[in-house]
């Protein structure tokens, strides 16, 4: 219930609509960032500020430095980690943990082995499920000529 609501709070990142210095409207200019259509001041969406402070902070290694230097709750942060919005440095990969082994992970669920095999799982899978579904419609072909033959047999 409490995750339902955080998700819809957080579809728009909390983006800027009217310019707080002079009331205009902000314009989206990609990558979160918005520009006021009159002053041209800058305003960031949620994901703009995470992106900015990770960008000018490359050795922010907690979460709580990047909660306290944006405003950004810590959910919004994992939530951008999490759909891949956001990546943290490589040597700063302290924020997520992978859902499978809980190593440290820079974007994403999963980290890069437990993500390849999870891939492979679901490859094999597929053939399996392919290769089954073949043998099977042979099979069926060949007991129902073998109960055939021997219902002539039996004549
Ligand atoms: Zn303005
Ligand atoms: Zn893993």
């Amino acid at each position: 219930m409490a995750d339902e609501r955080v998700k819809i709070h957080l579809d728009d990142y909390n983006k800027p609509v009217i310019c707080e210095v002079c009331g205009g409207h902000m314009i989206f200019k990609g990558v979160g960032e918005y520009q006021c259509e009159k002053c041209n001041h800058l305003e960031y969406d949620d994901y703009g500020k995470v992106r900015n402070y990770i960008e000018t902070h490359p050795l922010a290694r907690k979460m709580y430095d990047v909660e306290m230097g944006t405003g950004v709750s810590r959910k919004v942060i994992r939530q951008l980690l999490r759909e891949e919005r956001i990546e943290v440095a490589p040597d700063s990969s302290v924020f997520l943990k992978c859902e499978v082994c809980g190593r440290d992970i820079r974007a994403g669920r999963y980290c890069p082995a437990c993500a390849q095999k999870i891939q492979a799982r679901e490859d094999l899978e597929r053939a399996r499920n392919s290769k089954h579904s073949a043998l099977h419609g042979f099979g069926q072909h060949d007991r129902q000529e073998d109960g055939e033959k021997r219902f002539r047999r039996e004549r």
